[in-house]
């Protein structure tokens, strides 16, 4: 299985509640981010997301109203580095008890420090650890050297210590796609429990020419496309078609709604058009068919995984071909 039965189980059955409510777009995932503090500055992060204060970051009332007001059932805790978030433990600890999935994205440099020993394995908490390619690569995106010897060593224990183990690849121009192939080979070894790999995002904040051209995007992930039949890639087969360029999606950027320190942050992940105080007037203002449209030039060139996955999901439920082969895609690997 690409994913555990019961978080499938519970994203499905909150999936079907939504359609059988007539709604046309949902959220699916809280893409939540406490702070805007992090102990990296990688090359292709936007620059907020590493120079807020610690001092701005959310109260754990506020993620949790949040959650709340989204009504998903999935998490992803990410920011900055959530393990530099002081009142982590507790908020793990309220996610689990009302039934989320928690995505935990970290660089996993403090994992030893904040996370083992302090927050214990659940099947609701999936440990993310960002690896952008092998030693070199990483460490070059990272900004600093060692960090890859880190995140390799805190996956083993993660694995050993009973913790459910993610990793996600970003894909940029420095990126060798064999090597890219090296370090899922490593991974299955180490028997972590999925991938993600998708494409860089494209920040206007962002001035290092770090990122892929289209062509070069789709070339890559055709080869990303082979090595999701051998390893446990996370994202859907129509979602890797997309990202080399073989099938056309519109976004949804409403499925992966974000909450930052300043508010919801509107349209998407990538831009941040306007922040919102309420979940209901970000909700009702924000003109979610234009967005879908991908007519804004900020668009154009974007395949962010957030922004496409559940188009990609929603295009295989409507041909038998395409639901048998997510079917197919889900049970293995
Ligand atoms: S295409 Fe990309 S940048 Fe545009 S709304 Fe969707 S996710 Fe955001």
């Amino acid at each position: 299985m690409r994913f555990p039965l019961g978080f499938s189980i519970a994203q499905a059955r909150y999936m079907s509640s939504q359609r059988r409510q007539g709604r046309k777009r949902f959220p699916t995932v809280i893409m939540l981010e406490p702070l805007y503090t992090c102990n990296l500055a990688c090359l292709g992060c936007s620059l907020e997301r590493h120079t807020g204060k610690l001092k701005d970051r959310l109260s754990v009332e506020a993620c949790l109203q949040a959650v709340e007001d989204a009504g998903v059932p999935i998490v992803s805790l990410c920011g900055g580095e959530p393990t530099l978030y002081p009142e982590l433990p507790e908020l793990v600890g309220e996610l689990i008890r009302r039934g989320k999935y928690i995505i935990l994205c970290t660089n996993a440099l403090l994992l030893d420090k904040k996370v083992f020993g302090v927050i214990p394995p659940s099947k609701h908490l999936f440990i993310n650890v960002h690896l952008d390619g092998m030693k070199e690569t990483h460490d070059h995106v990272c900004d600093r050297p060692g960090t890859f010897d880190k995140a390799i060593d805190m996956i083993k224990v993660s694995k050993k210590s009973g913790y459910v183990t993610l990793t996600n690849t970003t894909v940029f121009k420095e990126t060798n796609i064999e090597e890219v192939e090296q370090l899922c080979e490593l991974l299955k070894e180490m028997r972590v429990d999925g991938m993600l790999i998708a494409p860089g995002y494209h920040y206007e904040s962002v001035e290092r020419d770090v990122f892929l051209t289209r062509e070069d995007m789709h070339n890559r992930f055709k080869r990303v496309m082979e090595l999701s039949r051998k390893y446990k890639i996370s994202a859907t087969p129509l979602f890797l078609e997309f990202a080399a360029g073989l099938r056309e999606l519109a976004c949804s950027p409403y499925s992966t709604v974000n909450f930052t320190p300043r508010g919801w942050k509107a349209p998407c992940y990538l831009i941040g058009e306007k922040y919102y105080d309420n979940f209901q007037t970000f909700w009702n203002d924000v003109d979610w068919a234009y967005w879908e449209s991908r007519k804004d030039r900020r668009c154009s060139n974007c395949k962010m995984h957030s922004g496409f996955e559940a188009s990609a999901v929603e295009v295989a439920q409507q041909s038998l071909k395409s639901m048998i082969q997510l079917a197919a895609w889900h049970v293995s690997g």
